[in-house]
This record gives C-alpha cells, structure tokens and sequence, in this order.
C-alpha cells in the first residue's frame, strides 16, 4: 500500500514523537489516501495530553480553540492540522454528545471510539499502516460497517446514521446488513441531533455522484428530518416524458447535475410538490400542474427549517420556481429572461434543465433549445446589448432630472422603457427614452 503523507503533517507527527509521544494521522485523510482520492484535510491522533500537545508546538502558529476537548490545530507551512489526543467518549445518555470526554494514551481507545471501520485506519512513517478493525478489507470490499455494535453506536450518537449514509453515497460503498438493519430500526434518534450538524452531513451527501441506490434503501432516513419526501418516494407519472418515477427521477437528476450546494438541493427539491399537484386525467395520463411554484414554497419551509443560509435558499427556491418555465426560444425572450431574473439565474437555469431532461424519457429532446438560450446570450453580451435596468441609457436620476419625482413612477417608467428598449421599439439612447418617458407620463 502506497501512502505517503505530506511533508507538513510528517513534521508534526515527528516533532510529536521526538518529545517521546506517538502520533499517527488518522480517520478520512488515511481513507482517502487508500482508495487513491486527494484527502482534503488531515487529522493527526496522539498520546500527547493538550497541554503536553500546545508545549511540543510552542512557538509555532496554532489555534487552541478545542484544546479542552482536545483539539489543538497547527499551521505548518500553511497548512492547518487537527491533532487530537487520544479519547474515549464517556456515557451518553441522549444520543448526542458524550457526558464526558476522557484522555487516553492507548491507541486503541482512541480507534474503538470512531464510526465506522474505513474511518478507523491510522499511519505514520516509522509504524506503518494501523488496521485494527478491517478497514482496509472493507475498503477493498467497499463496505460501511459500524465499529462494534451498531445499535449501541447509534444509540450513543445518532448522527452516525446519517453520516453511514452519507459516507456510502460520497465513497460508492454499500452499507453492511447489520448496520443497514441498526440504521432503519434506530432512525427515530436523529430527532435528537441538532438539525445543523444533520444538515451539514446532508450537504456533503448530495454532492457524491451516486445516491440513487443508498436513497432507495435508505429513504426512510431522509424522511426523518424531511417527511415531505415519504410522497415522493411513492409518486408515480404516468406521462409520456417520464420514464421513472418521481423519486427516481428527482434523484437521477441530481446526480446528472454539476456539484454546487444550490444546484444540487434545487434539484432535491425540484419536483417536491408532484404528490400534492398530481391529477390524472381520463386517459390515466398524470398533470403535476402547479407543482414548481408550491414546490419552491415548500422547498422554503424545509430549507429554513434546516438552516441554511438566506442566500443559499432564496437561490434554490427561485431555480425550482423557475424548473418547469418554456425555454426563451428568441433572442428578445432571452432579454426578457436576463430583465427578470438577471444572468446568474438564467445560467442556473440552463444547468437545472439538462439535470432535469438527464433523467427524462427523451434526454437530449432540449439540448438544442438550452444550447441556443447559450448562444443568445454570449451573443447579448458580446454586444453589450440591453437586458437590465443597470444597462438601460437613462437612469432613475435622468428621470428626476426629466421632472417624474415619485420613487414608484420612476421605477414603473424604467421598466417600460427597458421593455421597449428589449422589444426593439425604441433605441438604448438617452434622448430618444426621455422622449419617450415624457409619453408614458403624460
Ligand atoms: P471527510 O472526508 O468528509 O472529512 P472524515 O472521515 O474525515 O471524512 P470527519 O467528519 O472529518 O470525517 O471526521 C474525522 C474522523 O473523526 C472520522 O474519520 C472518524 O474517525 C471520526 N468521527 C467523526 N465524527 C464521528 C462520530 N460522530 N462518531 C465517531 N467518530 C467520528
Ligand atoms: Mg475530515
């Protein structure tokens, strides 16, 4: 096995084992090093008490905000490094946190400790590979697996449920059958977990390239902190442009989509409403009529109840009140588009569409449509053409200037003005939409 640590994390594990200490860097970075990913930060383990830790790094630049649990974060080089003396956690007695949080200077607590066998591996230089739990054959064999128990893991804290979940979507792993058994038969202790930290593990599951066949085992998890999902899973669309249903094909969509947080709970969320718009004709044939703007409403409730930022939801309600609209199918359409809801979302939209048709019956039926919307606008830009307030010839002081001083006529007058300029019937030129406002107002 070919690990090779970086030099900055090498010198901490040394500097450690210099004063007499052992260190290893552990958990995901030694994962992903196996598996031949790029780890994106790295966790060292010691026997080094706090303040046995903070005097070894004396000197050097570190943030000390976790040392009473244990945490001291070291820059070397500019890279930030976790390194944690070795725990073992306490009683729990809500499915939370540990009652108490105790050192150790054996290793082997310290790994008992941690979720899930493939997050147990640890290495240094002079030792070599630590496997004392079959994490590496379970990496080989792609499996998430509890370290001891799972009941009694999940039970001391439940947001590993969520995150077996999680890291079998990120690592393309199945979940063991007694820890798939543990997670549906414990999944009512999430409601004890703080909706952020769910939240955060959430996030980083729907960014992995596969979710569809962990969500279909393990919907029901979802359902515990989004029970609006539960319908979904058992919708159905009996319509020509659809191959799968609902949940298959929301799902479908989103792995089709690129891996930006607003972008992928769009697609989450999309088609959430489907359930409560769905209407069947005479035919048999299914209408989800309605479904993107009630969809976005509850995309709302459900995105502030898990707390993400107003930004980040205001963003992805707009896209998914947006999904379902008719590409703009001319130039002018697509200034229309740019008037209304500014450049960012129309490139967001385009995005949210090929997602959207991926995981359709006909997939590319629309390719040529949102290729065009490309066009139209790179062409728009190009030209510096007109397609906002911003890049209209007069502004709400020319108007002032004209004499129209109420805040509200100004602004209706603006927006006629961009609409003609949008139409082609007038020119983006200062005088000739004075003109032309003196019009509107008189
Ligand atoms: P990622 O690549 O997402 O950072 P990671 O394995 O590093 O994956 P972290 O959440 O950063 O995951 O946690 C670091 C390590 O700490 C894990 O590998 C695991 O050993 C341990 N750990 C984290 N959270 C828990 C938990 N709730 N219960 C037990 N061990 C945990
Ligand atoms: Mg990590």
């Amino acid at each position: 096995m070919n690990i090779k640590l970086p030099e900055q994390v090498n010198t901490a594990i040394k500097l450690l084992e210099e004063s007499g200490f052992e260190a290893f860097a552990v958990g995901g970075c030694v994962r992903d090093m196996i598996m031949g990913r790029t780890p994106y930060d790295y966790d060292v383990t010691t026997n080094a008490l706090p303040d046995e830790m903070a005097e070894v790094f004396r000197g050097m630049r570190q943030l000390d905000i976790g040392l009473k649990h244990g945490t001291l974060t070291v820059i070397i080089g500019d890279m930030p490094i976790e390194i944690t003396t070795y725990r073992i956690d306490g009683e729990y007695l809500d499915s939370r946190h540990p009652d108490s949080v105790k050192f150790s200077r054996s290793l082997s607590d310290d790994l008992s400790r941690r979720d899930f066998t493939v997050n147990t591996l640890c290495f240094n230089e002079r030792v070599g590979l630590v496997d004392e739990f079959g994490g590496v054959s379970d990496i080989e064999n792609r499996i998430i697996r509890c370290v001891g128990e799972p009941d009694k893991r999940f039970t001391e804290d439940a947001l590993r449920i969520i995150r077996a979940v999680r890291f079998a979507c990120a690592l393309g792993f199945t979940v063991e059958e007694k820890t798939a058994e543990s997670i549906l038969r414990n999944k009512a202790l999430l409601s004890n977990i703080a909706i952020e930290r769910i939240r955060d593990e959430f996030t980083k599951l729907i960014m992995s390239d596969q979710v569809f066949d962990i969500l279909e085992e393990f919907h029901a998890v979802i359902e515990e902190f989004i029970p609006e999902y539960a319908d979904l899973y058992t919708c159905e669309q009996n319509t020509p442009y659809h191959c799968y249903g609902a949940f298959e094909h929301t799902l479908k969509a989103l792995e089709s989509s690129e891996k930006d947080t607003a972008i992928r709970l769009c697609m989450f969320f999309h088609d959430i409403a489907k359930p409560l718009c769905r209407k069947t004709d005479e035919y048999g044939v299914d209408h989800f009529k309605g479904h993107a703007l009630l969809g976005a409403e509850m995309a709302e409730n459900i995105l502030k109840r898990m707390r993400y930022s107003k930004a980040v939801t205001s963003k992805v309600c707009k896209l998914i009140s947006l999904h379902s609209e008719p590409c703009p199918k001319t130039k002018q359409q697509a200034k229309l588009f740019l008037s209304l809801h500014g450049e960012e979302t129309y490139e967001d939209f385009i995005k949210v569409r090929r997602a959207d048709m991926l995981a359709k019956a006909d997939p590319h039926s629309q390719d040529e449509k949102l290729d065009n919307m490309l066009s139209f606008l790179n062409e728009i830009r190009q030209n510096g053409e007109c397609r906002s307030l911003s890049s209209l010839a007069v502004n709400g002081n020319d108007l002032k200037a004209a004499g129209i001083t109420k805040g509200q006529e100004i602004k209706r007058v603006l927006d006629l003005l961009l609409n003609e300029v949008i139409f082609d019937r007038v020119e983006n030129e200062k005088e000739k939409l004075l003109q032309l406002a003196k019009e509107f107002t008189e």
